[in-house]
This record gives structure tokens, sequence and C-alpha cells, in this order.
């Protein structure tokens, strides 16, 4: 059965980049910067691999024409990443020329942890060869954390720190909130010291507030790291966190491959749930 796109209307801009350019103005008028992220995960044939290399260049290319202020997200999975391991990194540097001629950022945002170890391989290559127009992410819970973000960290990579999205045993995965806020402030502490401009992304008071703190406590600036929260929740706090001098960044994913992205936001928190539940009931 296909269910409806209005159901993840609250959290996907649109089906389209074009569909999404009102909403990506919109957030961009209120100071807030994005992040574009075409949605999808898992391709396993070159060709539509291929086509999807073709569609972020695309979407480099309309952020530049429609004066967005905006990065992109891209996931190695849609590159290839269970095809070839090669395939995946010529698509990639394929990606990244573009961006780095046209002065563009492009972040690989982290999925399951049968992936983490070749994503962060991949983007040391990357990052040895397109430096700051390039990133990836961080999930906190995952106990090989401690060791990876140290060395990211080094390197001086540009890294957004996450709890983590994919449900992972307990072998290799913390598996309660407050063990997985600690990781996080422990890995939080780490880039804030070592990098120069990390990225933190999470709708939780409790590390919002520790990170303000924290930063001031330190005598870390407020434009020296940057609050990142996901298109549809909590707009109204990063507008205020723009307002008290914070960079702000929405990450906004669009596309008709929406399913997998809704369904990981409806398992984080039940009133997603109640609110896609109350949209079926209104006009
Ligand atoms: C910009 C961005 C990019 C991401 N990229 C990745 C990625 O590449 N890979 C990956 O695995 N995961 C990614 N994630 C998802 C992330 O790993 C978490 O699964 C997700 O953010 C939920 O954790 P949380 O810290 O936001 O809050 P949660 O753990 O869901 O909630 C903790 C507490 O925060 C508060 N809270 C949460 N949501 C709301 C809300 N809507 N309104 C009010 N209070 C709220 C509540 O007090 C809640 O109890 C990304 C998240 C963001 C924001």
């Amino acid at each position: 059965m296909k269910i409806p796109f209005i159901l993840a209307k609250r959290f996907v801009a649109g089906e389209s980049f074009t569909e999404s350019i009102p909403k990506a103005k919109e957030l961009n008028k209120k100071d807030l910067k994005l992040t574009l992220d075409l949605l999808g995960e898992n391709i396993d044939d070159r060709q539509t691999a291929t086509d999807t290399v073709d569609a972020y260049i695309r979407l480099l290319e309309g952020i530049k024409e429609q004066d967005l202020i905006s990065s992109i997200s891209i996931k190695l999975t849609m590159m290839g990443l269970d095809i070839d391991h090669d395939f995946t990194r010529e698509n990639l540097f394929r990606l990244l020329d573009v961006a780095k001629a046209q002065d563009q950022f492009v972040r690989i945002d982290m999925e399951g942890s049968d992936h983490t170890q070749i994503t962060l391989d991949i983007f040391k290559e990357a990052f040895e060869k397109y430096g700051k127009h390039v990133g990836t992410v961080i999930q906190a819970m995952l106990h090989r954390s401690h060791n990876d973000i140290h060395e990211l960290a080094e390197m001086g990579a540009d890294i957004r720190l996450v709890k983590g999205a994919y449900s992972e045993p307990s072998k290799i995965a913390l598996q309660n909130m407050p063990a997985i806020r600690e990781a996080f402030k422990e890995q939080a502490k780490v880039l804030l010291e070592k990098t120069p401009f990390p990225r933190f992304g999470t709708h939780d008071d409790e590390l919002i507030d520790w990170l303000k703190s924290y930063a001031a406590e330190n005598e870390i600036s407020k434009d020296r790291f940057e609050f990142q929260m996901l298109y549809g929740l909590r707009e109204e706090t990063m507008v205020q966190l723009s307002d008290e001098g914070y960079s702000a960044r929405v990450y906004v994913p669009f596309g008709t491959d929406w399913f997998p992205y809704f369904k990981r936001r409806l398992m984080e928190r039940k009133e997603n749930v109640w609110f896609v539940l109350s949209t079926m009931f209104k006009k």
C-alpha cells in the first residue's frame, strides 16, 4: 500500500527540489541556514547510483541558482556503497569536484553500523582531497565513537555530532538515554576543543542547555559552533537560538523516497506519531 505524502509533510519539505524551494526560502528568511537532503538509501544498481549523483549535482546547481544558504547531505548507500566501494568513491569525488568548483559543502550522513568503517575510510580520503568542502557525522551512541572522534578531531574534520538514529545491538552501542547523553557531551568537548567549527544535531534541551553553558564557561564564542535540527521539529527554538547569536541550521529532506526517513522520525518520538495521526483527520 502506498502511504500518501500528506502524512510525511511535516518532516519532508516536498517531493522535489522545486516543490521545496518556498519552504527553503522561508527558513533562510528567518536567518536559519539549511542542509538540503535528497531522500533515499540503499541503491543496488549502478545506473540508479549514477543518476543519483547527477541529481545531487543538479541540487548543488539549484542551490546556487536560487541563492539559498544551504549545504547538502548525502548518503553513500545512494551512491553505490552496497555495490562497490571504488565505484562509490568515484561517484562521491565526481560530486565533490563540483562542490569544490562552486565553493559548496557536502556532508556524508552516517548510516547503520554495517557502513560505519567504510564511510569513515571514504570520508578520510575525501577530506584529504577536498578539505573544507566535505564533512561527516559521528553517532555518539556507538562505542567506537570514543576513538573515532579523537582521530577525526585531530584531523580538524568538520563533524556533525548526533546521538544515532539506527537501532544497534548493545555489543556495539549504548542503549540508554543518560549514557548516550554523557557520551555526546564527552565527544562534544573533544570537537569544541580541537575542531574549528563543530555542529551538534539534536533537539534535546538537556544537551542544548549543556552546550550553551559549557561554551560560555570555556569562553567559546557563540559563532564557533552550530546547532542543527530536523525540518518540522522545534523551528521556534531554532529561531530563538539564532536570535541569541548562535549559528542554527535546519536539515531539510525532500524527494519521493521519503518512507525510511519518515519511519525513523516516528520511531524516535511518540509525539511525532500523534502528530501524523492527527493530520489524518484534518483536511
Ligand atoms: C540535523 C540532524 C542530522 C542528523 N543526521 C543523522 C545522521 O547522519 N545519522 C544518524 O544516525 N542520525 C542522524 N540524526 C538523528 C539523530 O541521531 C537522532 O536520532 C535524533 O536527532 C533524535 O535525537 P535527539 O537528540 O534530537 O532527541 P531525542 O533523543 O529524540 O529526544 C530527547 C529529548 O529531547 C527533547 N525533544 C526531542 N524532540 C523534541 C521536539 N520535537 N520538541 C521538543 N522537545 C524535543 C525531549 O525532551 C526528548 O525527551 C540527525 C539529527 C539531526 C538533528
